[in-house]
Parts: C-alpha cells; structure tokens; sequence
C-alpha cells in the first residue's frame, strides 16, 4: 500500500473525475482528503467528455431563463426545478472558475470564450477544448490538486467495502493485492456512470456503478435508475465501448442520414437533428424499423475540410483509423448507451439519505437531468453540486473519525466471465426502450447473480465491480419494469 496512505481523514472521496476532483479542491486546506481512484487518475468518464460544458457565459445573447427552459423542456418536465435553478444560476462562476484553475477553453480572436452549440440549446452556450474538454479539465482539475498538501490521491486503489457506524466511515480499499482501511467522518461518493452494465456504451472501463451499489447497501435511497440516456451517434465501428461523435458535430452542421441518403429528422420532429438525445435515438429506431435498415450517417462534408479538421481533431483522428474522412465520407453511427440520470438521491447540498455521505457527478441523482440530460449540462452538474457538498461539509465542520478496521474477505477469485452475462441480458431487456418480457425474464437472474456474489469470494477490484454490475443491472430493471 502506498506510505502516503494514512488512517485516518477528514474526507474520503471515491473518485477522480470532475466531479470528485472538484470537490476535493472545493474544501478548506484545513481538511485532510484522501481522494481514491481505482485505475490511473485521468480513466474516467470526465476525460472523455468531447463537446464541453454548458453555461450562461454570454449575457448579451442569453439568460439564465433560456438554459432553465431548455433543460426542463430536453428533461421532458420531469427535472426537479429547484435543482435546475441552482444549475443554471451556479453553472457560470463554476466555470470561470475552472479558467482561473488553469483549463484552456477554446476563445476567438477577441479573447472571449469561443461557445458552441448542441442539440436541445437554444443559444450558443458550450465552453469548450477543441472536442477533448474533459480531458483538458481533469487535467487542469489534477495540476492544481498537485499544489494542496492537505489533498491525496491514491490511483490504482479501488474502495472494495464501505461501512459506517458512529464512529464515522469505514473503508476498506486495495491497491495492487495489498488491502488497508481508511476511516473518514464524511464520504463523498463520485464514482461515476454504469455504462458497462450495457454490452455497447460510450463509457470507461470505470464505470460499474459502484458508488451507487455502496450507497444502497448502507441504506441511501436510489432514484431514477430506468432514466439512461442513449447517444443517438455513436461511432458504428470497432469494440463495444464505442467512441462517440459528440452533439456539437450536428450543432456545426452535420445532418443525419439513413440507409438511403435521406434525411429524415424533420419529419418526426420539428427541430431535426438538433431535438434533443432521446428523440434523435428514438428516431432513429423508429426510422430503422420503417427503413429495415440499421445503417445510419452523420455527414458533415459540406462545411470546409480545414474547419471540420480543426475543430474536430480527436473525432477525425478516431474515423481516420477506420478509414473514414469526415471531410470526405459520411460517418456510419448508431445509438448507444451513455448516461444516467438517476443514482443515489441527493438533495440540493449532494446530502445523501444517509447522514455524512454526499454523492456528485453521474452516480448521483440530483433531479437536475429529468427524464433526459440536456447535452453538456452533465460536467456542470459535477462542478456545482460538488462545491455544494464541500461547503456542507465545510460548514459541519471537523469531527475525527474513529479507527476501526476491516479485514478482507478470502475465498475463491471472482468469475469475472459473468460480466458478459450480465450486459446481455441488460443489453436486450432495454436498449432506447424497455422489452418488458425480457426485463420480466433476466430480473430473476441478475437477483440470483448479486446474491451469489455476496459470499464466498475473496475481495478484489473484479469481485466489487460484479457485485456493481448485477446489483446495478437489478436496479435498472426493477425500475424498467415498475415504470
Ligand atoms: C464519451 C463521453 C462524452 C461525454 N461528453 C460530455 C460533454 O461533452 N459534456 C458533458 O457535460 N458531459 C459529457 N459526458 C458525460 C460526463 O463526462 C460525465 O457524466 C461526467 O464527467 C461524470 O463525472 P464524474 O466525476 O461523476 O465521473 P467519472 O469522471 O467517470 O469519474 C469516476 C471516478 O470514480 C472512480 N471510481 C469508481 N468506482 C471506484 C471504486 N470502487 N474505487 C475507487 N474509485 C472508483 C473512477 O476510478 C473515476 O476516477 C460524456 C461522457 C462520455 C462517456
């Protein structure tokens, strides 16, 4: 185990993405943080995130009304108002902040913030680095975090057990076959999406919905969790995490082609290509059923080569490698799982139901996304409400945690072949819609999955993202089948 690994913290925070990061920088210098990372610190979900972050930063042209009305009108109504107003209303100083961090957004000529558009936008609003932002926030995120003395990070060390008591949280991690407990008096759960419960999704290999598998085994009340978002433009080529062509391709003018070369969004929704997610993918499927075709284009050909190349340097490089150039050739797409709304119910302050236990970023339900996450909305969610949790935190104070430690379980290695199992039957219960009989089907199996793996196994990274999976995996069906 890593020596700079103590006993004992002020703060125990799982995960290094936006949202975690966020959080640990958002707390006083007089707190102890350890900030856990199960693989390297810059594998996450946040690094991926291409078309940018989404805030009011040009008053002249919008308001805080507009991103207010078009994420309760992409959230179909079912956003919870409050949180959207905390958002929309926190969402600038976030992240300005970040720019006073360090992160390099895009700016034009001018030096003001060069701002994109994406679908369900009503004005020009998305922050953004070239169509790698993430990756330009975790790294700014991760620089700064170097020069705070009272902030850890421990990479490669992945939380395998979480207890609580009254003496605070108990958290048993591992880190290269060696195990140690931490202990902590507050937690703060940011661990990021459950893309990999879906054979075919946009997420990183971190994203077993562990935070949310926790968080229920110690009681926190989950919501939402039928509520996932498919991309409706996911590259349709190469491995199942598949690459993403992000939203602001079609917000720079790339239109959408069926099998035959038409275009067809018009003629299901009035704001064609630029109708939020899930109508795009529910399109899609509707217009593959009426087409019997599955293939389906973005095709930006039409905007000039040198433009496409240099805003899109990451999505070109990746078609590239499978012969594609977008300045030349259609690119061949099709939904994919990407985002979920629901997790663990956090009020406006990243207040779990359990006290002492905070959740930011994708594993957490903060109502702010409805039934569907406008685009670029969802890096914002992470930065305000993780600065929410620090100054509850802040403002609880400094309470030591008592010392009290977890042994591993021993047992047989984790039958990690039940992973495919599991997005299987997921996959084919519900992709873009539900298929209830399936649903009705594999509930019973990824119930007896989860059970299975409650004993008798030795505690490892495998063993706690199976337990993840099947127990995430029941969550969504369960919900698919009451909903
Ligand atoms: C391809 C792609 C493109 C996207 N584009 C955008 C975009 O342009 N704009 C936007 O707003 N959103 C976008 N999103 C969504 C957004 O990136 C994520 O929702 C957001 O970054 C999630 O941040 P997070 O900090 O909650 O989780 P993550 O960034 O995924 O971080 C999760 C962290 O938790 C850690 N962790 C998990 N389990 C454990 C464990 N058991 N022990 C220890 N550590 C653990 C992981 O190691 C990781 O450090 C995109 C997502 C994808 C996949």
């Amino acid at each position: 185990m890593n020596r700079s690994v103590k006993e004992v913290y002020d703060v125990l925070i799982v995960g290094s993405g936006a949202a975690g990061l966020h959080a640990a920088l958002s707390l006083d210098a007089g707190f102890s943080v350890l900030v856990l990372s199960k693989d390297a610190a810059d594998v996450c979900n946040s690094a991926y995130a291409q078309g940018g972050v989404a805030a009011v930063l040009n008053p002249q042209e919008d308001n805080e009304e507009l991103h207010f009305q078009d994420t309760m009108i992409a959230g179909g109504h079912r956003n919870d108002p409050a949180a959207v107003r905390v958002l929309v209303h926190e969402g600038p100083a976030s992240v300005l902040e970040l720019r006073e961090l360090g992160v390099a957004f895009d700016t034009g000529r001018d030096g003001a913030l060069d701002l994109t558009l994406e679908g369900g936008h009503s004005r020009r609003r998305i922050a953004h680095h070239e169509d790698q932002t993430g990756a330009e926030i975790v790294r700014g995120l991760l620089a700064a975090l170097a020069g705070r003395p009272n902030i850890s990070l421990a990479a490669d060390t992945v939380l395998t057990r979480l207890e609580k008591d009254a003496g605070g949280f108990h958290a048993l991690i591992e880190q290269g076959g060696a195990f140690a407990t931490v202990n902590a008096r507050f937690c703060i759960l940011a661990t990021g999406g459950i893309g990999r419960v879906f054979r075919y999704t946009t997420n990183s290999p971190v994203a077993t919905g562990d935070g949310i598998v926790f968080a229920e085994k110690l009681g926190a009340r989950i919501k939402g969790m039928n509520l996932v978002q498919f991309h409706p433009t996911a590259l349709a080529r190469g491995p199942e995490e598949r690459f993403l062509i992000s939203e602001s391709v079609r917000g720079e003018g790339a239109k959408l082609l069926n099998s035959r070369g038409e275009r067809f969004m018009q003629r299901y929704d009035g704001r064609g290509e630029l109708a939020p997610r899930d109508v795009v993918s529910r399109c899609i499927m509707e217009e593959a059923r009426r087409t019997g075709s599955n293939e389906f284009y973005l095709d930006i050909t039409a905007e000039p080569a040198d433009f496409v190349r240099g805003r899109f340097p990451a999505i070109y490089r990746k078609c590239m490698e499978y012969g594609i150039d977008m300045t030349k050739d259609r690119i061949p797409v099709y939904p994919c799982q990407h985002y979920l709304m629901g997790g663990i119910d956090v009020d406006l302050n990243a207040r779990t139901t359990v006290d002492g236990l905070y959740a930011v970023g994708e594993c957490s339900h903060t109502g702010v996304h409805g039934a569907n996450r406008l685009a670029s909305n969802s890096l914002l969610e992470a930065l305000v409400f993780s600065r929410r949790a620090a100054a509850d935190i802040l403002a609880a104070g400094h309470a030591p945690a008592e010392v009290r430690p977890l042994t591993p379980a021993q047992g047989k290695p984790a039958p990690v072949e039940l992973r495919e199992t599991i997005q299987g039957m997921v996959q084919e219960s519900f992709f873009v819609t539900a298929n209830l009989e399936k649903a009705r089907e594999n509930l019973p199996r990824v119930e007896a999955i989860a059970r299975q793996m409650e004993d008798g196994y030795a505690d490892s990274r495998g063993l706690t993202e199976l337990r993840s999976l099947a127990g995430v995996a029941a969550l969504i069906l369960k919900e698919v089948l009451s909903a």
